[in-house]
């Protein structure tokens, strides 16, 4: 237990300009066990989906099954399953141990019971020793595990997280992270976690479901979503810094091979199944700045330009280049001898370039490589 298939899911709510569509048309099967994220920009739906799932919202059509069985009207208490949003909220009257048992308190279970079952989780989010304090004497990490305990003793068939870890410090976040992957490990529950941070969706998850204005724009593995993404929304949403496009045009077309020409380069690539391009077609050529490389000799790059911004971040540096058709980034080590004003040039990695349709920024083709990317991590 427990599979999650949401079939054909839409939410129209009523605003005064008329309706508002918030999902529009969702298909979704979650495997049990499986950690799934959706992610999307702000008002993609990602909160309605998850509410609908929840049975906090009532779908306008559309259904929600558990294992086969359609929940779609049954309310949200009768669901058993536990949710996590941004806002914690522990009660601050009560003590750890009375916080983390109250969902059981609710289902009526006694209290020796929700006592023991309130420790076993408290052990797993390791605040064991926290039991007696109450939320104010905690820290922010402290009462975020206590949160997750709370969320965990309810042993419900799946979890479902809102953006849990938003209010956090980027410390903090990242340890709540391990957490959170640690705890669904051990506890082996369907997971829907949403979030707006696709570092956060790409690093956590299985799957990574990317949603834009109500729809689903790709599922996928992070490796898939990231090195081969369905279309430009998709390429530029998941990875950091964006994905840089320039202006292709399609040289020769024989079969499912192409050559495509950027600024005097010309790179060979592979069709994606279904994808037609013809010479001489406009085409938008994908480059992540993770796949260039800076060097000193503008000569000696696929293009030239002028390093106009260099922010170190860790061991890495963001770049921005005054490149062929203006703003170019790349990433580079923190330590590469480059100051702001030096001429550079830009190698790119011939086996990562992506190509998309310049008009519906479908994916078309991806880099004729032996080794198919799709198969690495980020
Ligand atoms: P965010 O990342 O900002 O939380 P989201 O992806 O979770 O956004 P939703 O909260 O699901 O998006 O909202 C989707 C769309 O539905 C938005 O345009 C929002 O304004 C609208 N919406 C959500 N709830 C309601 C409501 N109760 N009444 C009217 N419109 C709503």
């Amino acid at each position: 237990m427990s599979s999650i298939t949401i079939t054909d899911l839409r939410k129209e709510y009523s605003v005064k300009a008329g309706t508002e569509v918030a999902v529009d048309g969702i298909d979704l099967a979650i495997e049990s066990g499986e950690f799934i994220s959706i992610v999307g920009p702000s008002g993609c739906g990602k909160t309605t989906t998850l509410r609908c799932i929840a049975g906090l919202e009532i779908p306008t059509s559309g259904t929600i099954a558990f294992d086969g069985v359609d929940v779609t009207e049954v309310p949200a208490n009768k669901r058993d399953l536990a949710m996590m949003f941004q806002d914690i909220a522990l009660y601050p009257h009560m003590t750890v141990r009375q916080n983390i048992a109250y969902p059981l308190k609710i289902a009526g279970i006694d209290k020796e019971t929700r006592h023991e079952t309130a420790r076993e989780a408290a052990e797993v989010m390791q605040i064991g020793d926290l039991l007696d304090k109450h939320p104010g004497e905690l820290s922010g990490g402290q009462q975020q595990r206590a949160g997750l305990a709370r969320t965990i003793v309810q042993d419900p068939i799946a979890f479902l997280m809102d953006e849990p870890l938003s209010d956090l410090d980027a410390q903090l976040k990242i340890e709540m992270r391990r957490e959170i992957q640690r705890v669904h490990k051990r506890l082996g529950k369907a997971t829907i976690y949403v979030t707006h941070d696709q570092e956060e969706a790409l690093t956590m998850s299985d799957r990574v479901v990317v949603l834009n204005d109500g729809r689903i724009e790709q599922i996928g593995a992070p490796e898939a979503v990231y090195n081969r993404p369905a279309n430009a929304f998709v390429a530029t949403f998941v990875g950091n810094p964006s994905i840089n496009y320039l202006e292709g045009t399609v040289d020769s077309a024989r079969g499912d091979s192409i050559d495509v020409s950027v600024h005097g380069r010309r790179f060979a690539m592979d069709l994606e199944p279904d994808a037609r391009v013809s010479p001489g077609d406009t085409v938008a050529v994908g480059i992540r700045p993770q796949h260039v490389e800076v060097v000193a000799d503008p000569d000696t790059g696929h293009f030239g330009g002028v390093l106009s911004l260099f922010e170190p971040v860790d061991d890495r540096a963001h770049t921005t280049v005054d490149g062929p058709e203006g703003e170019f980034r790349a990433v580079t080590d923190a330590n590469a001898p480059f100051d702001e004003g030096d001429e550079i040039g830009l190698v790119v990695d011939e086996g990562k370039v992506l190509l998309f349709d310049d008009d519906t920024g479908e994916l078309l083709a991806r880099a004729a490589t032996p080794d198919d990317p799709v198969s690495q991590r980020p």
